[in-house]
């Protein structure tokens, strides 16, 4: 039962706005951390879907929300990222859900004493980022660095990379400020860090954290095979024996190495686009030290290993192991589920540990560990991560999990402890967190907060589930046999669709390790800043989905359709899973096969790409209007060229400077060119995204239908969106469609580059300086890699000096365009700004941009944000220096943008109830079989028409279509009133209008309804 009744929600509202959410299918995402609970456990943890989620943004916040929920006994779960899985980040008895995403600002680096003093929400990439730029990095992190939040590790305490120098994290912290249950902010420092770290969260809610970081060196990295478990443990304990300078040392076993080898590559467009690096089946050591200590370390070596049957590495396998360091949970895809058990254990006991292993669980388990040269109580540990690869739809997922139990007793059998308390290990705190820490904590909870409304049920006191554990541990010889004669597949095996998600898809749905990598640098997450936004979220929901418990609505419709498709998400998944192409899919499944809505202003696209070709409603016979004059003999459709420059409809219709400079360049550079004219059509890229595929296929039918009739085997693009159908999109449905497809295609930046390249054309030197920065665009950058033309290209001319943002080539941010500025203004606007922000740190005069749609963007953010910064076309900045003047497009872009904003607010069932709001006596008059007559009379009988309400949401999807015609000529009329349109599309609308009602209206009517009810029994009332 729900603890937030109406008063508590509208309070909540009051102090969070739009940061409270109280959306099941939201809160839902806030319910659970990275392991998969087996189904039989799950039902004894309790309520684990939180009432609501806040995102305090400041300490302040805390503070008064802390107060608030004791006053009225409200349950409080702290989650960081909940990249851990203990279960400490899932609420046991609902209650809310405290985010920490937005407590993430670096308050102060001190590079003289060497600390970090920042809000507990910060995760440790962003951290270690800003640190670098002040010749600093971290001392440890866990490797979940790309994820998890500097409070979260505090609060679950743990190891991780750099620990075999480094220790603990406890050990690396100064200080941290928390907020306790009264109110009251407190700073814990020394031995009282006893008091929170490992807590959980339980005693008080951590806020700021101070930590120490160290010097920036050179690293190196070595990797070294050892046969098995023995030799490995006697091969670091010669190296701490020794006292070897490493910083970091970390390990796999055998098991792992198979599976990795195993493991899918990255892929882009279905192909790998890495190479694979084989491992050895043997222990695999990764040692990290710092540059100036290799020789001591070098040296050593061949004395340490060679009693050890120890062998060094390659530098390839050493560099492999390194820079994936943070893609542990790849092998996930090959179960597609992984059965965790983490535990530490002193280091004289790891041969012995990982030989009973082996010994008593048949099942696969892979490892993975780290050593720490000075653990608990002085004495090397080793914190091991293992995995037994399993498949959570299947029943027999119970008993394997059984088998991390078993792992967990050989564990303490020989003096080691599981790794955490969480949610399922409170009755080990003794032996996790030591006797004497226990006590104080548990003394100071009952000062503190007696009534456990913070993170119940966790760390000293768990709930009926932490019995269960105790309970299953205690039996699990008499289950083990069971869990060890599951048969285990290994290996990617996609089946069957699932209620329609394509197979494929399924598989990566379980196979996302919900690791969070995804989340922070998602634009369609973090210009919005909810779970459900991001790729992490959407994979949970379909596994909801899939297993019955959600169901499409538009909200989630739109969720999928909304992700910009900028691809960054599938260079940071630690999985490597194709997310942006699975998005691609389901906008195929949803909008093309099972005919949801897609967002509305796609329909007006739609209706105008049908009719004249373009996406704008301008006319066909407009199309060329921007060609210059003198070069239509000698490079326009009559001339016929290998080479045909593709202008596509936004540089046709709107910015017109960018196709201009496009040409003009390529006829300076001497590139012989011709153009299919008024037979080019737009590419294609709104349709597609839109799921609207028939248009799609149409469309791209008849581009490369003109591009063959002008003789042309080569496209040359200036758009990139344009450039992504033509190389990557147009082969692969030409192919579908059994089209003859052999177009190459080239962006005009590279072409020009390789004419300066060869010598055959140079930039005049006009003697200006200007420091400029390039903006990358996703659907040219990530999607075919060409970075190095545009920079090439830049630099070819005199003057211009380039400067990179922070985010740039690959992992450049997008725009926040198209999808976001039809389906969101203002949250385009937020991801515009900090795109643009990152452009101004460089101190660069100029954003260049080659995309229509990016500058398109960038313009309307700087108009509604105020940001000076100009943004101009990479070709028109060229094209200038050749003495070519171009029209400002930036009028042209702000009138549009009129047009399209109120067009987008119109297209909401908010914007036509308000719409109807102005034509009541119309519509009661267009109403057929004289209902129009019977519903004024009943207007005038009172009463009456409030009897008649549950009728209506019947009653009026069947008539309106049938008003429609009747209606239209008031609609255009209306619609003309409320939209600034150029003469050319108001001239169109009678013919747009009615294709683009009848396409939305059987959609979006069941919403406008309750919007019109009362304002339409007002007016026949004559109110
Ligand atoms: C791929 C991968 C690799 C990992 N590697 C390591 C590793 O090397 N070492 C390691 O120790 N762990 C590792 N983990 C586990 C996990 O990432 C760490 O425990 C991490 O520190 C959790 O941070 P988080 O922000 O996700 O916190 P969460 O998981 O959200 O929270 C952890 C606990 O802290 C509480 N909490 C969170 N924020 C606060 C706060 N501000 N105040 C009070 N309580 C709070 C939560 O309620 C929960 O009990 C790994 C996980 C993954 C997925
Ligand atoms: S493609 Fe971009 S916007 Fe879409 S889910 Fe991936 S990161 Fe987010
Ligand atoms: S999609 Fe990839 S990065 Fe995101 S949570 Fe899943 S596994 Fe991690």
């Amino acid at each position: 039962m729900s603890k937030i009744d109406n008063k508590l929600r509208t309070d909540l509202e009051k102090k969070f706005g739009n940061r409270v959410s109280f959306r099941k299918s939201e809160r839902k995402l806030y319910g659970h951390d990275i392991a998969v609970v087996p189904g039989l456990i799950k039902p004894v943890i309790g309520q684990t879907i939180p009432d609501a989620v806040v995102q305090p943004q400041a300490e302040n916040e805390l503070v008064e929300f802390l107060r608030w929920a004791a006053q009225y006994g409200i349950p409080i779960t702290p989650r960081g990222k909940a990249s851990s899985g203990y279960g400490g980040a899932i609420p046991v008895r609902g209650g809310i859900v405290v985010d920490f995403y937005r407590m993430k600002a670096i308050k102060h680096i001190d590079p003289e004493k060497k600390t970090a003093t920042v809000e507990a929400g910060v995760v440790w990439e962003m951290l270690d980022r800003e640190l670098m730029k002040q010749g600093l990095t971290l001392r440890l992190y866990p490797s979940s660095y790309p994820s998890a939040t500097v409070g979260g590790w505090l609060a679950q305490g743990g190891a991780g990379i750099g620990s075999f120098e480094a220790g603990w994290f406890r050990d690396n912290v100064i200080s941290a400020r928390v907020v306790m249950l009264s109110g009251e902010v407190r700073e814990f420092s020394g031995d009282d860090l006893d008091l929170i770290y490992a807590a959980e969260g339980t005693t008080g809610l951590i806020s700021e954290v101070t930590l120490r970081v160290q010097a920036l060196e050179e690293i190196e990295v070595i990797a070294i095979g050892c046969p098995d478990a023995h030799d490995l443990q006697q091969m670091v304990e010669s190296m701490i024996d020794r006292k070897l300078p490493i910083w970091s040392l970390l390990f796999i076993n055998p098991r792992m190495a198979e599976l990795k080898n195993k493991a899918p590559l990255l892929e882009h467009f279905e192909h790998p686009v890495e190479e694979r690096v084989l491992l050895p089946a043997s222990y695999i050591a990764t040692l990290t030290f710092r540059k100036k200590d290799r020789g001591t370390i070098m040296d050593s070596l061949p004395e340490i290993m060679k009693p050890c049957q120890a062998e060094l590495l390659s530098d390839r396998i050493a560099q492999h192991e390194w820079k994936n360091r943070f893609k542990i949970m790849l092998v996930k895809r090959l179960g597609p589920s992984l059965v965790p058990a983490e535990v530490v254990i002193p280091l004289s006991e790891l041969g012995n540990v990982m030989a009973e292993i082996e010994a008593k669980v048949d099942q696969p388990v892979v490892k993975e560990g780290l050593v720490i040269r000075e653990g608990a109580k002085g004495q090397p540990e080793v914190v091991i991560l293992g995995f037994i690869p399993s498949d959570q739809r299947r029943f027999s997922y119970n008993f394997v999990f059984v088998l991390a139990l078993t792992i967990m007793n050989i564990v303490e059998k020989h003096g080691g402890r599981p790794y955490s308390t969480g949610l399922y290990f409170a009755s080990k705190a003794k032996n996790i967190l030591g006797e004497a820490i226990t006590a104080r904590i548990k003394d100071f909870k009952k000062k503190v907060d007696p009534k456990s409304i913070l993170n119940p049920g966790k760390v000293i006191k768990g709930g009926i589930i932490g019995k269960a554990m105790r309970f299953v541990g205690a039996i699990e010889p008499l289950i083990r046999p069971l869990g060890n004669r599951v048969m285990t597949h290994l290996g990617e095996r996609p089946t069957k669709p699932v209620r329609g998600i394509p197979a494929d898809v399924v598989w990566y749905a379980y196979g996302c390790s919900q690791c969070g990598y995804c989340i922070d640098e998602c634009d369609q997450f973090y210009g919005r800043g909810w779970e459900s936004q991001s790729p992490r979220g959407k994979w949970y929901w379909l596994r909801e989905y899939m297993e019955g418990r959600e169901e499409w609505d538009q909200f989630m419709v739109d969720t999928i359709l909304v992700c910009t498709t900028c691809e960054l998400c599938n260079l940071r998944c630690s999985a490597s899973l194709p997310i942006e192409p699975s998005w691609m899919k389901l906008r195929g499944k949803l909008i093309d096969e099972d005919k949801k809505m897609t967002f509305p202003p796609f329909e007006m696209m739609a209706a105008s790409l049908t009719k004249e070709g373009n996406i704008w409603a301008g006319y066909r016979k407009h199309r060329t209007k921007w060609f210059p004059e003198e070069l239509w003999g000698k490079h326009g459709p009559s001339h016929k060229a290998k080479v045909a420059y593709f202008a596509g409809c936004t540089a046709s219709h709107v910015e017109t400077d960018i196709a201009t400079a496009a040409v003009r360049l390529l006829d300076a550079a001497g590139v012989d060119f011709t153009y299919a004219g008024e037979k080019e059509n737009c590419c294609g890229t709104p349709m597609l995204v839109a799921g609207k595929w028939d248009v799609f296929a149409e469309t791209m039918k008849k581009n490369i239908q003109a591009i063959k009739e002008v003789g042309a085997d080569t496209v040359v693009t200036s758009c990139p969106a344009c450039d992504m159908m033509w190389r990557q999109i147009y082969p692969r449905w030409a192919d579908k469609l059994g089209i003859n497809y052999d177009i190459t295609t080239e962006h005009y930046s590279e072409v020009i580059a390789e004419q300066v390249k060869n010598g055959k054309f140079q930039f005049p030197d006009t003697a200006k300086k200007i420091k400029v920065t390039l903006h990358d665009s996703c659907h040219i950058g990530r999607v075919s890699s060409v970075y190095d033309a545009p920079r090439d290209f830049i630099r070819a001319i005199p003057g211009v000096e380039l400067v990179e943002m922070e985010h740039n080539r690959e992992w450049a941010h997008c725009c926040g365009s198209v999808l976001t500025l039809i389906k969101e203004p203002p949250v385009a606007a937020d991801i515009g700004k900090a795109r643009m922000d990152e452009a101004m740190e460089t101190g660069a005069e100029k954003i260049l941009a080659m995309c229509p749609c990016c500058e398109f963007q960038f313009r309307v953010t700087a108009e509604k944000k105020e940001l000076s910064i100009e943004t101009v076309d990479l070709a028109r900045f060229a094209a200038s220096t050749l003495g070519y003047d171009f029209p400002d497009p930036n009028p042209e872009v702000q009138r549009q943008w009129a047009v399209f904003e109120a067009m987008i607010a119109l297209m909401t069932p908010e914007g036509f109830a308000a719409l109807m709001g102005t034509m009541w006596p119309e519509m009661i008059d267009a109403m057929p079989f004289g209902m129009g007559k019977i519903m004024r009379f009943m207007g005038k009988i009172p009463g009456a028409l409030n009897l008649m309400k549950p009728m209506f949401p019947i009653l009026i999807p069947r008539l309106l279509p049938l008003m429609m015609p009747k209606l239209m000529p008031v609609m255009l009329e209306r619609v003309g009133e409320r939209i600034p349109m150029p003469d050319y599309m108001r001239e169109q609308m009678p013919e747009l209008m009615p294709k683009v009602m009848d396409n939305l209206m059987p959609h979006m009517i069941g919403d406008v309804v309750p919007l019109v009810t009362q304002p339409m029994i007002d007016y026949l009332r004559g109110a």
